[in-house]
Order: C-alpha cells, then structure tokens, then sequence
C-alpha cells in the first residue's frame, strides 16, 4: 500500500555495511560488518524502509564500471536479505562538482520525493561526516555508524524504541 510506509533509514554503503578498502567493487572483497543484518531487519521490522546512497567515484576515475557496482550490489543485497528499496549512487569525482555528491544533499531529496517520505522522520546512517551533512542538508535525522559503543546500528535502534 503506497503510503502506508512513510519513513526511512538512509543507509551510506562502504564503512557503513561493508568494509571499505578504498573504492571496493569486487563481490568477492565484500565483507558485512557484524551485526549490520540484524540491525537492519530489526529496523524494518519497527517500520522504517532502508534506501542506500552512496558515493562511487571510483566509476569515473576508472577503476571500474557500472555494471561491476551493480553485479556488487547483488552480492551485497543477497547477503544482507533485507529489502533495499533503491540504491542511488553519484558517479562523479569530488572535482566535477556535480550536485549529486555527498554531502550535497540531491540523491536524498530525490528518494524522499520518490517514495513518498517526511525527512523529519527519517534518520541518515553513515560512517562519514559527509553522510552526517548529508541528512542535514535535507532535514533528516542522523547516526553515526561507528561499529564501537554507541554505534552500531543495534544503537540506532535502542535510540529508536527510546
Ligand atoms: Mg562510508
Ligand atoms: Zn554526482
């Protein structure tokens, strides 16, 4: 029922789900942190969609494709199996100064519109302060992903239920 959900979780992808090792795209280099998945079925279950935004620069530098990211983000859907509801992604290196590059906050603003969202009810969770602005700029909540006390996504969600 369209409507029915109006709130999010808006997920930053490397450092946040996965290790980073620097502009990782390889299914087989695709580690999930401890805990990620059952803080996110957790998290659906208390009503929230998950939405993934994420910085790819690594696509315009070169290092590799589209297809590679999205043959990644297979794997990495599976493996969480939890429902992703989109993934939206921002190609371009920091010098290109595009609008859509984390912290500027158009990707959010574009998934808050397209799904129907109220950003005061919506948290952005990421391991960056680019993330943090990120929400901000588009009026969200924030959370830090820190994987240490205080947090982790189980955090996000005691904060939630609090
Ligand atoms: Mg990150
Ligand atoms: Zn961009």
């Amino acid at each position: 029922m369209i409507g029915a959900m109006n709130k999010a979780i808006f997920l930053d992808r490397d450092g946040t789900l996965n290790y980073d090792d620097g502009y990782t795209h390889k299914p087989s280099d695709l580690k999930i942190y401890d805990g990620v998945i059952e803080g996110l079925k957790e998290l659906q279950d208390l009503g929230y969609l998950l939405i993934i935004i994420t910085n790819q620069s690594g696509i315009n530098r070169g290092f590799y494709d589209e297809n590679q990211m999205n043959e990644f983000h297979e794997t990495l859907l599976s493996e969480l199996g939890v429902k992703i509801e989109k993934i939206y992604f921002c190609p371009h290196k920091p010098d290109e100064n595009c609008d859509c590059r984390k912290p500027k906050p158009k990707l959010l603003q574009k998934a808050l519109q397209e799904f129907h969202l109220t950003p005061e009810e919506c948290y952005f969770a990421g391991d960056k302060d680019s993330d943090i602005q990120c929400g901000l700029n588009a009026g969200t909540k924030t959370f830090l992903i820190t994987h240490s006390k205080g947090g982790t996504f189980q955090d996000l969600v005691k904060l939630i239920k609090s």
